[in-house]
Order: C-alpha cells, then structure tokens, then sequence
C-alpha cells in the first residue's frame, strides 16, 4: 500500500504531496486523516505529517523501489475525517498557505497524542507561561526562523491560548524544559504564576449571566414565518427547493434571532445531524455560551478562550468521537469534526473576527459556507446589521433574506439623538463630554439607573477632522481617510502608503481648526468623575480586563450587571451582546474616530458599533417610561452613515454603502489583494516588496492575460515600523478571484534569497 502525505512544517518550496510506501503491518492502521512519522531529505530526518490518500501499490505506481517507508503512526485514529480534508483540498487552492497550515488551524493545537496522558495533580499555585510579544511572536513563526520544532509548537500553542501552565505546555507540546528555557533567554517567552482557581471566576460568571429558559414559550408571528422557511429548506427532498441552503437572518438586537438558532439547533439535532453555532469571541458573550449550556446541557461542546488548552483539548476529542453533535465556539469552531452536518450557525456575521489573521487567513463565513454545500447542510448567518457583502447575496440570489422586524417582549427602540460638537458647550478639563450628554448622564444617576458610555479608541494613529465642518482629509487615491502620525508630524493613507502634510486649512470649508482627535477611555473617566463626583464608575478596555486577569471580562461584565456601578464606560467590547436590563443611557464620545478609521470598511463599522451601542439602551420593558436614550457626539454631525444610524435605518446605510463601494471598486464589486512584507533591513524589505510587484505583473500574464487587474504600487504600509520591522505592501484589485489566488500563490513559491533571511510575506484576499 501506498501513502500520499503532507509534511506538518514545510517552507512553500517544499509544501507537496510526497508518496510512501506503507509496511504492511500498519496497512490496517494507515488510512486518510492519519497523523504519521516519515523519514524526510537526505538525512531521513523523522518529520511529522498527515496522511491524504490511501492507494494499493501497483505496478505503474511502481518506481516504487526509491519510496521511503513511513515510520510510525502518531494516533490511534486519524485526527481529520475525510470532509475535512475535502475541505482542506478546497482551501489549499483558495488560499495562501501550506498543507501543514491548513490542517493546524482543523485542529487543536495541543494535539501531540490522543494517547492517555493522565490527569496530573493540580498545585494551588502553577507555573505558567506566556510570549512576551504575540506580534513579535507571529513574525518569527512565518519568518521560519525557529529551526526547532519543539519551539515551533510552544509558540503556536501560545499564540492560540495566551497564556499556558508549564505543565500543560510540556504535555501538549510533548516537550522538556530546556526549549521553553531556550525561549525564555531568547526574550520570546516569559514565566509567570497563576492561581488555580481563576477560571472559576468566569464559570461563576457564566451560570449567574443565564437568563431565563423560555424554550416552552411559543414563538412570536415574526420568528414562526422564519423557522417555517429554515425548516422547510432543511426537510425540502432533493430538487429545486433544496439548491439555495444559504439564509440571512436580519433583525435588531433582541428581536429573538437566537431563540430561533436554538430551535432550529434542537431539529436539526433531532434529525440525527450535527449543528455548529460560531460567535465572534465567546469571551464577548458570555451570556450566548449561558443560554447554550442551560439548554443543551452534556449534548453541547464548547470552544473558548476562557478554557485551559487542556479542557478545549478534551472538548475537541468528544466531538472527534462523535459524543457530541452540537458546537458553540469562536472562529476556528467552524473546523470541529462534527459528523453529518446539518447546520452551520454563523451569529453577528459582520463581525471581523471571523477572519483569521494568521495563515490561511481564512473567514470563518466561507469556510462555512464550503463545509454547508459539502455536507448538503444550511448555512444560517444573523446580525442586526449585515455585512454589505452578505447583503448583497441576498439581492444577487445566492442567499435568502429573513427578518425578524420587532422585540419579542416589545421593548422599544431606544431614542438615538446626535451631539454636534461643532455648537455643544464641551465640559470637563478634556471637554470630551458634551452639555446633553451631561444632562442625560445626570438624570440617569439621579433616577438611580445606570448608564453606559463608548469610545471607540483603536489604533496607533489619530484620525484628523475640521472641528467647523466635520470633514476629514481623505487620500485623493483611495477614497478614506488619511491618518496623523505624530511622530513624523505628517498625514499617511494607510491603503497606499502616500504622505502629505497636515494642511493649514480645512480642504472642505477653509477653515483653520483642524485638529487631530484622539483620546482614551481613561480621560473618559476623568471628565465623568470630575462632573458627576458621585456616580460609581467601571472602567472596561483591553488594560482593565487583563489587569483583572483570566475572565476578567466575564468579571466586569457580571460586576456592573450585579449594579456594583453606575457608569460603564469603555471601549468597542462593551457594544456587543450582554443584556443589561437596567442601562436607560448609552453616550457614544468621538464618534468621528470610528468613522474615520483608515479602512473601505470603516463607515460599516462605525453604523454598527452605533447602532449596537445604542442597543444597550432600553432593553427592559417598562413601557414608554422606559424606553433609552442614546446621545452620539460627533463633530461630523450631517454624516450620513450617523444619520441613518440616528434613525435605525440599516437600508439606508447599506443603500449609501453600496454606492461608495461599486464607485470607488471595493468588495463587493472588486476582490482586494495585498502582499505584505515586513522585515529588520528596510532597504531588503523594499527590494522584495517591489521584486514581488514586478513577477505579480508578469504571472497576469501567464495565469489571466484577460483579466483586468489593477496593481499598486509597492510602498511602506501605515504603521511602516513596527516591533523594529520595516513593513511594505502592494495591493491587486480585480475582478478575477481565481486569477488573483493563482498569481498570490505563485509569488509564494518563490524562495528568498539568501540575503533576504528573516523577511516575513504575507497573503491576503478580501473578503477573505
Ligand atoms: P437576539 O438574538 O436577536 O438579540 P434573543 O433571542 O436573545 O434575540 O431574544 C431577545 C429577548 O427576547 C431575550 O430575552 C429572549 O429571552 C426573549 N425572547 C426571544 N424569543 C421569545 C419568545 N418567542 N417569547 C418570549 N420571549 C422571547
Ligand atoms: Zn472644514
Ligand atoms: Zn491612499
């Protein structure tokens, strides 16, 4: 018999499919999905890999006397089943990446060996280990730097969990000490402790967030129409009615889409199929995963990061075994190896997160999607505010379109009014809170209610408006924003790298106030406490949740619900998903910084962080008394993505979105490249980035001489230095999806020279 393998680490050069030989004592163990050892190069140096295609040895396969044995299975069982690698197949052609890649992100990163590996005693205090810069730490493993693979894993394995136990790491990785010592002097990694019992806290946490099961309430007229039509497609025999599976279910925040994912969950199961619920970041909604368990109980797996690598690794292996059919999990959740698929659950589709960073820089929608048509399974994405690209399907006939219109309990929408910072007396040292604002904040503390107030501070740079008309300064090449970088005292499109100086005057309305806006949510509290010395304030951004360590999140969260704090006051993280039945006022400061991000897509992340702040407001039923009040501070007042937030008008965001993205050549209408390279010698960096550019113009030529492409030029990228590497880019803009992969993939191969060590190259498609 015969084995057609992949290696598990291989640079792109020699990323194929290699063709052992297999003893005949392993030919009843070997099969497709199997992890296994072979001897590789010149040295037959043992290399992990997995096992693709089984075939019988025959006569014309037969140069067979120059195969290599294979060594040694790492599994009892194969660690992918075989829609997984049908699937890997799939991806190996739609993205960047290598066979090892592929299959890692299908798997728990802890998986070395299934085998026993015993419980172990837990000490109260343990050891753990951390990187001490996951940037730094991403760079290193695609600029293969690290020759060992033993450290390869432990940064691989960091990288997915934060931080690790020492124990867990030399389990999961199967190694000694001495490498994470290596990487520790190396500066890569570093030691910490942990108490033991911290993820307690967030267990804790969870139980007390699970509302009230309402499985045996009857649905509302609204949420009926739509299960009818998620139902009947699901049940539909084969034929006509069965080839569009792809639904889109649209409805604000509370409307009861989740009541419906559940239902639906609990038929499909019914019917002998398996579901998968993807969330953005279980961390972010703790309250999702509570109302999971409560119902589904032992018949659920869950994958989230509050979990130890351990736990997700159990998690993993019940479901490999098929003990469990359902899974609720963030991103990578979408590869879990449930059999007979039957639904695939894809809950605030918008959100970025769904798209991998790392390679394959996968998006978890087309993952899902590939995996739905291969398992003749439904594809049901939900959001209150649709990304324009799922939108779009809905009108060009490849998804369907269902809304839920109202609340179930009939809680109102909140009341959205606009501060216009251009005429608001501005209060506070910071003057970063405006008179209404103040008005609203006060009342709401008085009638002893709480309140929640967002900015959105992202980024390295600052956005630049005209604090008399509102307007920013936009690239004339690319239609976004241009950011202020105050280290060099200049303005950079983060898109095309072109610089310009910060001009003395308005280019909108002539006028000399333009200013850079950029301000954190500690100055937010500041300004709050001096007004309104009484009021009990929590803050929540990146630094507060790590300060309160593992499950802090959960932590905050279950603190200001539990009413220990009047006035929430944080960053994007406390715009999505929690309830707080008890929030009468949301304020949303600088609303500007978000719409002006550097991206295509900021005018869509800013219309839903409004309208999902918003959300927070109102969402008791106290009848009119309770209906919540937003205020959005803005200098840009008249935007028109703020006014149709204003108005929850998603059509009219999306009607104004459209427009822009088909004029200016965006996704949907355009597939979006970019080849990044990033490295310590700038004059290197360039040298590939503008060598890449120039092979990417000849391979058009080879690959798709009829397809129009467009190619930038190669130049530095926004944040041009970073970690002490110097970062360049060139974009592709086109038509032709497959083209642009091919030519993508193609540049790929291409080694680096010798003098180019260290250069890291990065790949990536939109949407991805
Ligand atoms: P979404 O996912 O759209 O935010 P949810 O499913 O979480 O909406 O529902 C919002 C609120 O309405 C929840 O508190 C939920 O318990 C309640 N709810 C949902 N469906 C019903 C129903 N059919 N009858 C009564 N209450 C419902
Ligand atoms: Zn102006
Ligand atoms: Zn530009």
């Amino acid at each position: 018999m015969l084995a057609k393998i992949v290696l598990r680490n291989a640079t792109f050069g020699f990323d194929k499919i290699y063709t052992y030989l297999v003893p005949n004592e392993l030919s009843a163990a070997v099969q497709p999905g199997l992890r296994i050892m072979v001897p590789f190069g010149a040295g037959n140096r043992l290399r992990e890999c997995f096992v693709l295609e089984t075939t019988v040895a025959t006569e014309e396969a037969g140069s067979s006397y120059a195969l290599k044995e294979l060594d040694a299975i790492c599994d009892p069982v194969p660690v992918l089943k075989p829609d997984q690698l049908r699937l890997a197949q799939q991806m190996k052609i739609r993205y960047v990446a290598t066979w090892g890649e592929i299959m890692r992100s299908m798997l728990p990163p802890g998986l070395m060996s299934t085998a026993d590996k015993g419980e172990g005693m837990r000490p109260r205090r343990e050891r753990t280990v951390r990187l001490v810069d996951p940037e730094a730490a991403t760079e290193l493993l695609e600029g293969e730097e690290l020759r060992f693979i033993q450290q390869i894993r432990v940064l691989e394995l960091l990288l997915e969990y934060g931080e690790v136990t020492v124990a867990e790491c030399r389990t999961l990785c199967q190694i000694s000490d001495s490498p994470l010592n290596t990487l520790v002097k190396k500066g890569i990694v570093v030691y910490g402790w942990r108490e033991s019992e911290a993820e307690d806290i967030s267990a804790k946490a969870v139980t007390e967030l699970a509302p009230h099961n309402i499985e045996n309430m009857p649905l509302t007229d609204d949420q009926d129409t739509v299960m009818n039509a998620l139902l009947s497609a699901f049940d539909a025999p084969d034929g006509d009615a069965r080839r569009l599976r792809e639904f889109l279910l649209h409805g604000v925040t509370g409307s009861g889409k989740t009541e419906v994912y559940l239902r639906l969950a609990r038929k499909v199961l019914a019917a002998g199929r398996g579901v998968i619920i993807l969330v953005p970041e279980i961390s972010l909604t703790p309250q999702m995963v509570a109302r999971i368990t409560q119902r589904f109980g032992d018949e659920v797996a869950v994958q989230h990061s509050m979990l130890t690598a351990r736990q997700r690794f159990d998690q993993w292996l019940r479901i490999l075994r098929g003990e469990v059919r359902l899974v609720v999990g963030a991103r990578s959740a979408v590869f879990s190896p449930v059999d007979n698929l039957g639904l695939i659950v894809i809950d605030e589709e918008q959100e970025s997160a769904y798209i991998s960073e790392r390679r394959p820089c996968y998006d978890a929608r087309t993952v899902g999607r590939l995996r739905c048509v291969n398992s003749d399974a439904l594809l049901l994405l939900g959001s209150a505010t649709p990304s324009v690209e799922s939108y779009y399907r809905t009108e060009t006939g490849r998804s369907r379109l269902l809304q839920l219109s109202s609340r179930p309990g009939g809680a109102h929408l909140p009341r959205v009014e606009i501060a216009d910072m251009r005429k608001e007396e501005r209060l506070g040292t910071s003057g970063l809170i405006s008179m209404s604002l103040y008005k609203l904040l006060a009342e709401t503390l008085e009638q002893g209610r709480q309140s929640v107030v967002l900015l959105n501070r992202r980024g390295y740079s600052a956005a630049v408006v005209c604090h008399d008309c509102g307007a920013g300064i936009n690239c004339p090449a690319c239609s976004v924003n241009m950011r202020w970088h105050a280290a060099g005292r200049r303005l950079m499109c983060h898109y095309c790298g072109r610089i310009a100086s910060l001009p003395s005057h308005c280019p909108n309305c002539g006028s000399p106030y333009i200013q850079a806006v950029g301000c954190g949510t500690q100055q937010a509290v500041s300004a709050i406490a001096e007004l309104l010395p009484t009021a009990r304030i929590l803050r929540m951004d990146q630094d507060a949740v790590r300060d309160e360590g593992r499950g802090g999140h959960a932590e905050l969260l279950r603190r200001f619900a539990a009413g220990e704090a009047d006035i929430l006051v944080g960053t994007q993280m406390i715009a999505r998903g929690h309830d707080f039945p008890d929030v009468a006022a949301v304020g949303v400061l600088m609303a500007d910084l978000t719409l002006n991000q550097p991206d295509y897509r900021a005018h869509e992340e800013a219309f839903r962080l409004f309208t999902q702040a918003a959300g927070r407001a109102g969402r008791s039923t106290a009848g009119e008394a309770g209906i919540g009040r937003v205020i959005i501070q803005a200098f840009d007042a008249d935007n028109l993505t703020l006014q149709a937030a204003l108005h929850h008008d998603y059509s009219a965001f999306y009607t104004n979105e459209l427009a822009f993205r088909r004029q200016a050549g965006y996704p949907p209408f355009k597939v979006l490249a970019s080849v990044r390279i990033n490295g310590h010698i700038e004059r290197a960096v360039a040298e590939r980035t503008q060598f890449l550019c120039e092979k990417a113009i000849k391979l058009r030529e080879q690959h798709c001489p009829d397809s129009e492409i467009i190619f930038s030029r190669a130049t530095r990228s926004g944040i041009w230095q970073l970690s002490r590497r110097y970062r360049w880019q060139f974009m592709l803009t086109g038509d032709d999806l497959a083209g642009i992969t091919a030519i993508l993939q193609n540049l790929a191969l291409l080694p680096l020279r010798k003098d180019e060590k260290g250069i890291t190259q990065s790949f990536e498609v939109d949407p991805a």
